[in-house]
């Protein structure tokens, strides 16, 4: 399996490699190409995560031996996660529920971050690099902390996050400025996420700095990192076991996922999963009020020109959806036309994909997205009549869904991934419920006095954390201030 870059198919590389370098010099993504290979998914039904995660990482991950995708999986997928399934999949009468939030933050990132730091590592021994590796990272809420938390004190690694000062919720934020590690470093940036992203992009493509640093290697924890891509595939294909499991489908039916979507990576990995082998019909892309991909996938538009709009479910407040590049590139196999696509969106903010391109994109992906009332309803609706609580991402999934069936009258069996606890937003979530609680903490334990939900160790013991990272950057001191974290960790050497 080859891993090209979406800007320059030459530019062929192992997926070690690509994990280390994160995004690829020209500024494309790396991207596997399956080349009709498929998974296999007969006799699978009973296996665990762990095994079914061995299974299909195995598939991606060409130059790793078993034996070391199975010590890394045996070290992200232990205790840390609350569920012994991993990915608990809920009956929510119409529609099925994939709760991915048991993990150490609280939320779905959990599952590619806690694998990340051992591929790495183990990535980093297969190709005799000896440098200390600087990860860069822009998070809209949750990358950041579920990176810190796996990242922290890991040998030869050292790791800076760039989230938005405004828009992330309280307790987001305090999950990343107590962050333990002596190898860790918080930033706010008075700007959005795209601000942090457009940072970090062009930091680790930027000739000056790399030319300019000594012993360390540039890599990034966000999406773009194909490092991350892959484990999120893994439960797509343990949401559809289950159900066959459970006798809710039959062998080779198709099944709907409603993906709450920001980046685009959740649910490419969704696509990467349908094109190895599981039998999905539709992947149906949830937005919020940034609902730019939706007017993409329904006019093959992808126009910059809107307002930034901060929501209850920020890690959702996006404007470019970086990921969005690798599925372009795998439809359009040609990057010359992803080049000229990017080209314009920067300099016009603006460009429109051919004719094929978005037949070919309305036969995989539907998209519709909700205001804060619709979010707001469904949240009320689930708790009210199923005794369901959810969060405000899942929520927007859980509304696209209603949409999508409503106008389609397609009575496929859908499964909505649930990308977040509703403890991480407690206060908005207990709004939704009609109560009024500001405080953050206090707001939890209302939240878990009315539900009779467990509140996860770490939000729990969040409120008696000492602050340890407050420090703030206007948008243009971004490049100086990696310049000098740079130094610094090249100083250091961790
Ligand atoms: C990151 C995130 C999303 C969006 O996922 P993408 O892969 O960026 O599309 C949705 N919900 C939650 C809770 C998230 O943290």
């Amino acid at each position: 399996m080859k891993y090209v870059s979406s800007r320059n198919s030459k530019v062929n590389i192992t997926c070690s490699q690509a994990m280390i370098k994160g995004l690829a010099e020209d500024g494309g993504l790396f991207t596997p190409l399956l080349e009709n290979e498929k998974i296999d998914l007969s006799g699978l039904k009973d296996i665990s995560y762990k095994q079914l995660a061995e299974r299909v990482i195995s598939f991606f991950l060409r130059d790793f031996s078993k034996e070391e995708i199975v010590s890394c999986i045996e070290k992200a997928y232990d205790e840390k996660f609350d569920d012994k399934e991993i990915t608990p999949l809920i009956d929510a009468g119409k529609f099925s529920i994939l709760e991915l939030w048991h993990g150490p933050t609280s939320a779905f990132k959990d599952l590619a971050l806690t694998l990340l730091p051992h591929q790495l590592t183990k990535a980093y021994e297969k190709n005799g690099c000896k440098q200390t590796l600087a990860i860069l990272t822009a998070t809209s809420g949750d990358t950041g902390k579920a990176a810190l938390a796996s990242f922290a004190d890991v040998k030869n690694t050292a790791i800076t996050v760039f989230y938005p000062e405004v828009g992330v919720s309280d307790i987001q934020k305090k999950q990343m400025q107590t962050s333990k590690g002596n190898n860790v470093e918080v930033i706010a940036v008075k700007g959005n996420f795209d601000d942090c992203q457009r940072l970090v992009k062009k930091a680790t493509t930027d000739p000056d700095i790399l030319n300019g640093i000594n012993n360390v290697t540039l890599s990034s924890a966000n999406s773009i990192n194909v490092g991350r891509l892959i484990p999120q595939v893994v439960y797509y294909y343990y949401a559809y076991l289950k159900l066959l499991k459970e006798g809710k489908i039959n062998e080779g039916e198709e099944i709907n996922f409603s993906v709450p979507t920001g980046n685009f990576g959740n649910i490419l990995a969704g696509y990467l999963a349908k094109n190895s082998g599981l039998p999905i019909k539709k992947l149906i892309c949830a937005s919020n009020s940034n609902n730019i991909l939706t007017d993409f996938i329904n006019t093959g538009k992808y126009d910059l020109h809107r307002d930034f709009i901060n929501t209850m479910s920020p890690s959702m407040d996006i404007l470019i959806s970086s990921n969005l590049e690798r599925l372009l590139y795998l439809l359009s196999e040609d990057d010359q036309y992803i080049r000229d696509l990017m080209k314009k969106l920067e300099t016009d903010g603006f460009y429109e994909v051919d004719k094929q391109i978005k037949e070919k994109i309305n036969s995989d992906f539907a998209a519709y997205w909700s205001s804060e009332k619709d979010c707001e309803k469904m949240i009320s609706y689930l708790f009210n009549e199923k005794h369901i609580l959810i969060d405000p991402h899942t929520a927007v999934a859980a509304d696209a869904y209603r949409k999508y069936k409503n106008e389609t009258k397609d009575q496929t069996k859908t499964v909505v991934l649930s990308t977040a606890s509703p403890y991480k937003f407690a206060g908005d979530v207990l709004k939704c419920l009609e109560i009024d609680e500001r405080d953050p903490y206090k707001a939890m334990e209302k939240l878990g006095e009315i539900s009779g939900m467990k509140i996860p160790q770490n939000l729990a013991e969040l409120k008696d954390l000492p602050v340890r990272f407050t420090r703030a950057i206007e948008i243009e001191e971004g490049f100086e201030t990696i310049r000098n974290r740079l130094k610094e960790i090249s100083d250091a050497a961790y």
